[in-house]
């Protein structure tokens, strides 16, 4: 079982205030296994990752500002332009080969796209269903409610635009240790969400299924 951050923004976002080898230190530090790095409107923070020295398994993606809120896209190497309509940056997306994710689906102040396009959890690949910049819980609630409803597979990110907050939202994903692999696991619901509770270097896979038990109220299939 992999520890993944699927959902991180590097100084290649305008508001990310890390560059990525900080980012990829504290990863490796926590014991993750893989980071996405998905900087607003731009791969550049992601290609820039990929030819960094890591442990880790870098999956490109990126959040792209649509019309009516932002859509994560993971396993894409090409900036999809900001500002389109939703469904034809899915298009899009999903043209490129990516997986298109539904990140702070129902949240109401960071661009959440759910409450606007009826319809749109039925469209996508998987939903965040744990996003670790949520101060209260109910969103990330109903977006697992809303996932199962639809039957998606969720993910789990810390949306960290600081080193510090890396792995405070994860996905634990049943892959091989490489991109091509989660992506798959992603796509077939091979995934669980949920939220750091411990520091992750206390996980062990021994101890992963009473970690699991502990996290279980904050963990949604
Ligand atoms: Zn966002
Ligand atoms: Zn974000």
């Amino acid at each position: 079982m992999l520890k993944c951050d699927l959902h991180i923004h590097s100084s290649f976002s305008r508001d990310g205030e890390s560059r990525i080898e900080e980012i990829l230190r504290q990863a490796e530090r926590i014991g993750l296994d893989a980071v996405a790095i998905t900087d607003h409107d731009t791969v550049e923070g992601a290609s820039y990752a990929l030819r960094c020295e890591t442990s880790l398994v870098i999956v490109p993606g990126i959040e792209v500002s649509t019309r009516q809120g932002h859509l994560l896209v993971l396993g894409v190497s090409e900036t999809i332009p900001a500002k389109l309509d939703f469904f034809e940056t899915l298009e899009i997306a999903h043209r490129l080969g990516g997986i298109a994710i539904l990140p702070h689906p129902y949240h109401i102040w960071r661009h959440g796209i759910a409450r606007k396009v009826k319809g749109s959890i039925g469209m996508v690949d998987a939903v965040e269903a744990f996003n670790s910049r949520y101060i209260v819980g109910t969103a990330n609630r109903k977006a697992a409610i809303m996932a199962r409803r639809y039957g998606k597979p969720c993910v789990g990110g810390s949306d960290a635009h600081h080193a510090r907050f890396v792995g405070f939202g994860i996905t634990f994903v049943e892959a091989e240790p490489s991109c091509s692999s989660i992506l798959d696991a992603i796509r077939e619901g091979r995934t669980f969400a949920g939220c750091r509770m411990t520091p992750l270097q206390t996980y062990t896979r021994q101890s992963l299924r009473n970690v699991m038990k502990k996290m279980r109220r904050h963990v949604v299939r």
